[in-house]
Parts: structure tokens; sequence; C-alpha cells
């Protein structure tokens, strides 16, 4: 069984071919700059990578030439577009009508459509890439996979804001949580390496990428998360600042010669890590700015893991018992540095670091980090958010 997994974002499309036979990766790749001059393909595949000349207006455009390089004489993996048995599209937000992935039809279009007014800039390139794809795949099945869905678990005490209740009942205003197919991938492969089974673990699932956001996991399931309603809350990320007091708008709005729309806009692309540090939004330019001596890169750096650590303790404290720790997303993987500040001097809660092996974690490479004598299991986990897609896809295939 053939199944492709499909990410679109306002101007690109990532994908992946999956033989699920034996969960191996065909091909996979990025187009970016979508109805730009300069669109861009990478296509790995048999182990080379390729970037073929290109010209794509659209999502619809974009899949065509995704679908001409799977079939490709040269790099193609597949004979016929027809060898594509499903089609699995991440979708960002669910709202609060989908607590698991779906097979696609009218009625769940619209539901999308309906969702999109709480995530305009992800569910309608979403959709863009369904319409592409029931145009350019008819025979195959169609499946939608929901950031929020893994958060659907949350119970109202986490959910509702402290807001007059009816914003809530009017305008959908609550927390939904986003990352949720990384936590709920990270989660299960923790089980495994644990060798206990899910719904037995309490878990702490921090995803620290571009975009950044922790989940408290009790016996498997989501039951609080830093990310509320938009991917704009909790932790320090990339160009994004997490929590702050929402008086600051205000604030700016009455004394500042910025709009509302500027203020928004630098709140989503100009905060966070570089908005602290004035310099870049990756931790590894980050780290090394501080390293050279940069005040505010190393701030930067502090700030980031300040408020990730204040997240553990209160995650702790809602769990009350914690069976693991588990870092992924692009910093969480890679930076040695971020996990050792956050879980520094937590000893009496149970987290011992082993240092050596913190050092030592290589690139993709799951490990546990924590001491013999730790408590809490500490383990740096690669997320694979389309594995989990595919996985997710193939189980409603058949029914
Ligand atoms: P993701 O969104 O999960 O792909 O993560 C992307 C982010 O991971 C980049 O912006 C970097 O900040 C971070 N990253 C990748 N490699 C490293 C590394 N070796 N050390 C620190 N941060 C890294």
């Amino acid at each position: 069984m053939k199944i492709l997994t499909i990410n679109c974002g306002s101007s690109s499309i990532k994908y992946q071919l999956f033989d699920m036979a034996d969960e191996s990766v065909l091909a996979k790749g990025l187009l970016e700059r979508l109805g730009t001059e300069q669109v861009s393909l990478c296509h790995q595949a048999k182990g080379a990578v390729v970037q073929p000349s290109c010209s794509a207006e659209d999502h619809r455009d974009g899949l065509g030439l995704i679908l001409a390089s799977l079939v490709h004489r040269d790099y193609g993996v597949i004979e016929r577009i027809e060898q594509i048995k499903a089609v699995g599209h991440r979708v960002v937000h669910g709202g609060e009508e989908f607590s698991g992935a779906v097979r696609i039809d009218p009625k769940v279009i619209r539901a999308i459509e309906n969702c999109a007014q709480l995530a305009p800039l992800h569910n309608r390139p979403n959709l863009a890439g369904i319409t592409a794809a029931q145009m350019a795949l008819g025979s195959a099945v169609q499946v939608a996979v929901f950031d929020t869905a893994f958060h659907s678990t949350l119970k109202k005490v986490a959910f509702i804001y402290a807001l007059p209740y009816e914003w809530y009942e009017q305008y959908g205003i609550r927390r939904y949580g986003f990352h949720g197919t990384s936590h709920q991938y990270v989660a299960a492969s923790a089980a495994e390496m644990l060798g206990r089974p899910l719904n037995e673990l309490n878990l702490i699932t921090a995803h620290l990428g571009n975009g950044c956001s922790i989940t408290a996991i009790r016996r498997g399931k989501s039951v609080d998360h830093s990310m509320g309603l938009t991917p704009a809350e909790g932790l320090v990320m990339g160009t994004r600042g997490g929590d702050m007091d929402p008086a600051i708008v205000f604030h700016l709005a009455a004394n500042s010669d910025m709009s509302l729309e500027q203020i928004n806009e630098a709140l989503q692309h100009r905060s966070g890590l570089l908005g602290i540090s004035g310099l870049s939004n990756d931790m590894r330019d980050i780290v090394q700015a501080g390293e050279d001596g940069q005040e505010r890169a190393r701030l930067a750096l502090e700030i980031f893991v300040h408020r990730l650590k204040k997240y553990i303790g209160a995650y702790m404290a809602l769990l009350g018992e914690v069976d693991g720790l588990v870092f992924t997303g692009g910093i969480g993987e890679n930076s040695a540095v971020v996990r050792s500040k956050a879980v520094a001097n937590l000893e009496r809660f149970g987290l011992r670091l082993d240092g050596k092996a913190n050092e030592a974690v290589a690139q993709g490479q799951a490990k546990e980090i924590s001491a013999a004598d730790s408590e809490v299991k500490i383990l740096v986990i690669p997320t694979n958010e389309e594995l989990l897609i595919a996985r997710q896809t193939l189980a409603l295939v058949g029914s």
C-alpha cells in the first residue's frame, strides 16, 4: 500500500510517499515559493536529491509537479499515480469537530472551512491541497489528520480561558492546542522505549522547533498544553514570544504609531528568539552568538529556557507523578545546551540528567539521557509527524 502525505503551507507543499508494507519512505520533498518566479522543488528519492526546474501558480500546479516527479523515468519511484491508494493531509485546525483522523467527504470539507476562521493562514492552504489531491488522485482515499485532535481530550478546566464565558459559546474562544501529531507520536515512542503501556504513563512532551509547545499527558491523554486559540501562546519560539500580558497590545495601540495589524505582524514574525536577540530566529545562531559574547543572544537563550522550565514545573505539579520528559523538534532533538539548561537543578523533583549521554545524542537518534537513578526518565525522540499521518491514513483506508 503506497500512501502519500501532504502538508500544505500558503506557498509550499511538503510531501512523503510511504510504502506501508515496511513504513519505508520511497520519496520525499519540498516545493516552495508557489506562485512566484522562484518556485523550487527539492525531491529526494533513491538516495539522490534532484531539483528540477519548474513553475507553478498554485497548489494544484504544485501537486502536479510532485506527482510528475514521483512517476519520473529517472528519479520516480512508482510507475503510475494510481498506485497511490490514499493521501493523508495534515490539517492544522480541527476546532471542536474532530477528535481523530477522518476520511474526507463534503461534510468534512465544510467543517474544515468553518475552522478556517480560527486559523486562516493554515486551514485555507490545507483545503487547497485537499482540492488539488481530489482532482489529481480521484481514485485515492483522502484522509484529514488534525494538529488539534490529540488535544481534544483537554477538559474545560484546561481549555476555558478566564474570560466572559459567552466568548467561548459565541466565538469559540478556547484553548485548542497544536502540534498534536508530534506530541502523540513521541508519546507512543516513549512508551515503546520505556517498555510500558502508554495508558499507564504520565509524560511531559516538549516539541521545540520553529514553533514550540509542551503537553502534559496523563495515561496517554493530553490534559494540558501550552498553545491556545492559535499557535501564538506558551513557550518562546523562533519569531513568536508566547505568553504575554494582553494589555501590551492595547498599550502599544494607544501609545505607538503602529496599527493593530502591524503589532500583530511583530508578535507573529519579529518576536521570540529573533525579537530578543535582534539577530536570528535559529537556535544554532543564538547559541553561537551567545558563546561569541553577544549579550542579547545570551539573554534570548536564557529567556527561552526560563519559560520552558516554568512549564515543566507547572506540568509536574499538574500531573503529580511524571514517568518521562521527552524532548523533540529541531531544537529539542539537537540542542544539548537547551536540554541541559531546561532540567538543571531539578534533581529534587526527580530529574537527573546524564551529562555525557546528553552530549552524545546523534542526529536522528532516539536516546535516554537521564542518569540511571533519575526517577523521571529524560528522553530525546525525533518526531515523525508524516509517519503518524500515514499510519492514521492506513488505519482509515480499510474502514
Ligand atoms: P523544526 O521546526 O522542528 O524543523 O526545527 C527548526 C529549528 O531547529 C531551527 O530553527 C533551529 O533553531 C533548530 N535547530 C536545528 N538544529 C539545531 C542544532 N544543532 N542546535 C540547535 N538548534 C537547532
